[in-house]
């Protein structure tokens, strides 16, 4: 009787699992610095790619273990040059990433789980049910999907990466640091931690695991309310942890990591549109070095979500730039394939 042995994807390994395998069956360790870069750095979809290790060594490898890739299964493009990708993981589930062009950058925007458990009301992602994290790999190749799509239509380089596609990435914690330090390392990417900005909608804990880890990429937070009874109608998880404990965990990041953060701030008709509060905003930010990006809402459906008025984001910005505050107002990019903020749910 056969035995099948299922194939461990080998993208699983960290380098110092490598050096044992090579070890253990005898080679030397730096094979694995090698096979490594092939992996990671080549992005080698093959063991047959790489040719400076010997044909029997390959076979070994292809015995032992699959290397396990995701697939860009459809792309859109947007009139502004947005670019929207359905990736297909190695499972057959599919989530969404974006590239977005702008006359200074290329962002990545990248997703972290398929679906999302957080039910934000406002956000197209949450009516997915969250389905399972994203593998360090599977976020890692998200990135380097949006690198060659960056080169080759735009011949450019990719300039910045956003954890701010689907997913929660706080909540798939291992995986997303993982992936961060693979995409920063110079074996990997090589990509500056400056230039990554991970949005969560805060979770205290995390958020102070992340300084105590002394992560160094951005952090944004998606507020959209400093007041507590309106943030917890939108955004459910803040039954759970307050403004209170959000700013608790805020301080500690800042006092261990000493960087600024950015509050992610839609104004809704009749929801966060008075002047109080923006007040409240004001006083938020008060509360450690901070400057606010206010996106404009995408439209999910027709229901109770409307963009506030001209009016109610000009009172925003003045009370924000009277108290010195920075802010940004973003204006939404790749509306018509459904790529922009909080549109990504697998439409197609
Ligand atoms: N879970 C993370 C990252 C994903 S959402 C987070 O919440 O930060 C990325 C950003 O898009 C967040 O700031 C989110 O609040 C915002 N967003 C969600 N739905 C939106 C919508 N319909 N219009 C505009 N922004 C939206």
């Amino acid at each position: 009787m056969t035995e099948i042995i299922a194939k461990r994807d080998i993208r699983q390994l960290s380098l110092e699992q490598l050096t044992e395998y090579f070890l253990a069956i005898g080679d030397k360790g730096f094979r694995a610095k090698q096979v490594y870069e092939w992996l990671w750095k080549k992005s080698a979809k093959d063991f047959d790619q790489m040719t400076n290790i010997s044909l029997e060594t390959r076979e070994k490898l292809k015995a032992e273990f699959v290397i396990n890739h995701i697939a860009v299964d459809e792309m859109q493009r947007s009139e502004d040059g947005t670019i929207k990708n359905a990736v297909k993981l190695f499972d057959g589930a599919t989530v969404e990433s974006v590239l977005i062009p702008t006359d200074k950058r290329i962002t990545a925007c990248i997703s972290s789980q398929v679906g999302c458990s957080l039910d934000c009301h406002f956000c197209a992602t949450a009516r997915l049910k969250r389905m399972r994290n994203l593998n360090p790999d599977e976020i890692y190749d998200q990135v380097v999907a949006i690198k060659e799509q960056s080169e080759s239509f735009f011949n450019r380089p990719l300039t910045n990466i956003v954890f701010m596609g689907m997913g929660e990435p706080l909540l798939n914690y291992h995986n997303v640091i993982d992936s961060i330090d693979k995409i920063t390392n110079p074996k990997g990417l090589g990509i500056s931690p400056k230039r990554i900005t991970l949005s969560t909608v805060g979770i205290p804990k995390l958020i102070k695991k992340m300084a105590d880890d002394s992560v160094k990429f951005n952090l944004a937070i998606s507020l959209h309310s400093a007041v507590n009874d309106t943030r917890s109608k939108v955004m459910p998880i803040n039954l759970k942890s307050s403004l209170e404990d959000l700013a608790d965990s805020l301080q500690y990041w800042y006092h261990k990591t000493r960087k600024k953060v950015t509050y992610e701030y839609v104004i809704w008709q009749g929801i966060n549109d008075e002047e109080e509060d923006a007040k409240a905003l004001v006083e938020f930010c008060k509360i450690i070095p901070a400057k606010v990006n206010i996106i404009e809402y995408n439209p999910i459906d027709e229901g109770e979500y409307q963009q506030a008025s001209d009016e109610a984001l000009g009172m925003y910005v003045r009370l924000l730039e009277e108290n010195d505050i920075v802010v940004n107002v973003r204006r939404s990019r790749g509306k018509d394939i459904d790529a922009a903020c909080g549109q990504l749910a697998n439409k197609n």
